[in-house]
């Protein structure tokens, strides 16, 4: 009885920057749970040791090679999926990238690169998917965040606009969505060890230390702390929460 409140069995979930980092974390959770997997990424060799991963893992999962800012892109990626594994039941927006500058040396096409990849990417993704999603019964949306949906950086306003931008969008589905008894849920990642923080932390000197020092947990966070929050937000035990913005964060966003 209560495993079957996050049995993903017979669900299909689509997770856009999966082959890798917190993406492959939560893929890895949802297989785990019995989802079959669509990896969407634009690298086709990570994509492909993420598919092999994930069917080891007993579900069926493939690779759909996609820049999720190209919406032509997008519209064949859904359609794909749902030709090859029948259904969208999940779609978790989680590409997303950084330029690290401050806000008057910022130029507009580099605003446009990280707008169009964290936010406007999982507006056309979640358009897109939400005829499937409705189809399913049961539609769930995962966005993903930051802390800097919270706070302020100043080497961060496009991806703090970004990030802040997605927990509204997640709040504006959740209204529009609730009636076809899709949920839409954020989550908002602490500081986790991946590709993107590994740059960030070559950057800046001392940021290693001083993330430990105002994470309660007194550690960075790991891909597979992804999974468990990815599953509950993915299946049953998930259906009266909805437009809510979860950090999962080692307690850093209430360190007094
Ligand atoms: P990674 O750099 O490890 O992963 C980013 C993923 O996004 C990759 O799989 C990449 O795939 C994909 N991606 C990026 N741009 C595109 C694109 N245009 N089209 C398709 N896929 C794309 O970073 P993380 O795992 O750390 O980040 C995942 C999410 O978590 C991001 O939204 C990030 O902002 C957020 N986050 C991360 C935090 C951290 O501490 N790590 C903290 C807060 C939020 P490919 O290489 O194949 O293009």
């Amino acid at each position: 009885m209560t495993s079957s409140r996050f049995d993903l069995r017979g669900k299909v979930a689509i997770v856009t920057g999966g082959n890798g980092g917190i993406g492959l974390g939560m893929a890895r959770g949802l297989a785990d749970a019995g989802a079959d997997i669509a990896v969407v990424g634009r690298n086709e060799t990570k994509s492909a040791d993420a598919v092999a991963d994930l069917r080891k893992r007993g579900v069926k999962a493939i690779a759909v090679t996609t820049d999720v800012t190209n919406t032509a892109a997008v519209a064949a990626m859904i359609d794909r999926v749902v030709k090859e594994l029948g259904r969208i039941d999940v779609l978790v927006n989680n590409a997303g990238m950084s330029i690290r500058k401050p806000p008057h040396e910022l130029e507009l096409d580099e605003w446009n690169k990280v707008i169009d990849t964290n936010l406007t990417s999982a507006f056309m993704c979640s358009k897109l998917a939400y005829p499937a999603l409705k189809a399913s019964g049961n539609g769930k949306v995962i966005n993903i965040g930051s802390m800097l949906s919270i706070f302020g950086a100043s080497f961060a306003a496009a991806y703090a606009a970004s990030k802040g931008g997605i927990v509204q969008y997640t709040r504006a589905c959740a209204n529009a969505w609730a009636p076809d008894n899709i949920q839409v849920n954020a989550i908002l990642p602490g500081w986790i060890d991946t590709d993107l923080t590994r740059g960030a932390r070559k950057q800046i000197s001392g940021l290693h230390e001083r993330v430990l020092a105002r994470t309660p947990a007194g550690r960075w966070g790991g891909i597979d702390d992804f999974a468990g929050i990815a599953v509950f937000l993915a299946s049953p035990a998930s259906n009266f929460i909805t437009g809510t913005a979860i950090p999962v964060d080692g307690g850093y966003s209430v360190m007094t």
